[in-house]
């Protein structure tokens, strides 16, 4: 064993990404110590249910990875509620905030994002970041009858459903144009806001919440046109702020978060960052962060084979999905275009009411959104990450075509050849 290994993994952040570096560690069989710490002091959960299922219902169990029982019974040191406060990258060794040090081989840096703020501090303003957010949010819902949400993202506008299915008056300020505007195709968005507007849910875009107050009658915002919303209460949505401070303070190299190569090494090589404070290199190689349940996951993979000194796993599009109402929405891959050399176009699902979104570049699949078709959606996802070049009839047709993609997939002999040969 390696001294390395005699110091064992230490991670930061007992959030999804991080819980899954220490469980994949302890059940390949890595034979150093593993300690995980979070300053929650909840075991590590996942994140999206929170929005959804937890705040439709506090009841709900927490998404727990596994019971935190499993934790000691693997091997595992969990230290809830506990922070690391620095990194002493010289010695290999993180401080706690009981005083406590530890020596680490490899450290790796989970610490995910806070929810960015509106710069008014006041009772009735609610973030949702952690399970405790929700409670709070949920016991406010409880006794209210209408709730400003601020960001038409995805959170703001899943609580938004959430809410209004609660029978809350829902009012939504977004300040871009139109909703959803950083990932997702203006169609999918405008089939998304549609829905919402059906359920009653007012949507206000290109506005800015300028002042807030709060007084016994409930919250007033003042909006950037001169408007007022009154609510009994709001949450902001506004996205997250990756939580690099430990990262920077020990002279790491940041670009939003912390800048790591492929196999998650950052610019120091015993340091390892995952989940939705890495900035992993895109396509593009510039760095760039992903704050998705499968990037958390993958990311975790990549970190967990770097330790072991293994293979990185094989490479897939990114994914990821959204619930609001009756609608389930998937996006995968590069859905935006961008390079001026993309495409959209819309396809029926063979999903009965399904739809598509095909995003092209040349003959290639780059990019899909799926509305009520998860099933085209895995199919979608494959194909982009064969990189396989469709025949033109493919994207031509009215209706997308799922055994055409099952056939490139799993070429026949007949079929291997290219398309254009
Ligand atoms: P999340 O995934 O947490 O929902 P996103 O960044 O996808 O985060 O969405 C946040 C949304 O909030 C974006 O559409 C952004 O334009 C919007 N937004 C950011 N700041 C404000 C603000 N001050 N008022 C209203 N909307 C805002």
């Amino acid at each position: 064993m390696s001294a390395g290994m005699d110091a064992g993994v230490v991670i930061v952040g007992a959030g999804q990404a991080g819980g899954r570096v220490a469980l994949m560690l302890a059940q390949r069989g890595y034979p150093g110590p593993v300690t995980l710490i979070g300053a929650e002091s909840l075991p590590p959960y996942e994140r999206p249910p929170l929005s959804k299922e937890m705040l439709a219902d506090p009841q709900h169990p927490l998404p727990v990875l596994v019971p935190a029982e499993e934790y000691g019974r693997l091997g595992i040191a969990l230290h809830l509620g506990r922070r690391v406060t620095a990194i002493d990258r010289a010695r290999q060794l993180v401080t706690m905030d009981d005083g406590a040090s530890l020596p680490y081989g490899r450290l790796v840096l989970a610490t995910g994002g806070r929810p960015r703020q509106l710069p008014f501090r006041l009772e009735r303003l609610q973030v949702l970041r952690t399970a405790g957010d929700v409670r709070a949010i949920a016991a406010r819902a409880e006794k209210a009858t209408s709730v400003l949400v601020v960001g038409g993202g995805v959170i703001g506008l899943e609580v938004a459903a959430t809410l209004r299915k609660r029978g809350l008056a829902v009012t939504v300020v977004e300040v871009g144009s139109r909703l959803l505007g950083r990932n997702f195709p203006e169609p999918v968005a405008a089939a998304i806001a549609e829905r919402h507007v059906a359920e009653g849910v007012v949507l206000r875009t290109g506005v800015r919440v300028r002042a807030v107050s709060e007084d016994g009658g409930g919250l007033h915002a003042t909006l950037s046109d001169g408007t007022t919303i009154t609510a009994d209460f709001a949450v902001v949505g506004i996205g997250i702020t990756p939580d690099t401070g430990l990262a920077q303070d020990c002279g790491l190299v940041t670009d939003d978060g912390v800048v790591v190569d492929a196999d998650m090494r950052s610019s120091d090589p015993a340091i390892l960052a995952v989940g939705d404070m890495a900035a992993i290199p895109g396509q593009d190689g510039r760095p760039m962060r992903c704050e998705t349940w499968q990037n958390a996951n993958v990311t975790a993979e990549r970190a967990v084979a770097t330790i072991l000194g293994e293979a990185a796993p094989p490479g897939e599009a990114s994914w990821f999905w959204t619930d609001q109402y009756d609608l389930n929405v998937q996006l995968t891959g590069n859905t935006m275009g961008g390079t001026g050399n993309c495409l959209l176009l819309e396809q029926r699902s063979a999903v009965a009411g399904g739809r598509l979104f095909l995003m092209l570049e040349g003959d290639r699949l780059v990019g899909a959104a799926a509305i009520n078709a998860g099933r085209d959606m895995s199919l979608c996802r494959r194909l982009i990450a064969a990189g396989v070049r469709l025949p033109a009839a493919m994207p031509e047709a009215a209706q997308f075509d799922a055994r055409a993609a099952r056939t490139l997939l799993t070429p026949s002999p007949a079929s291997a050849r290219p398309v254009d040969a």
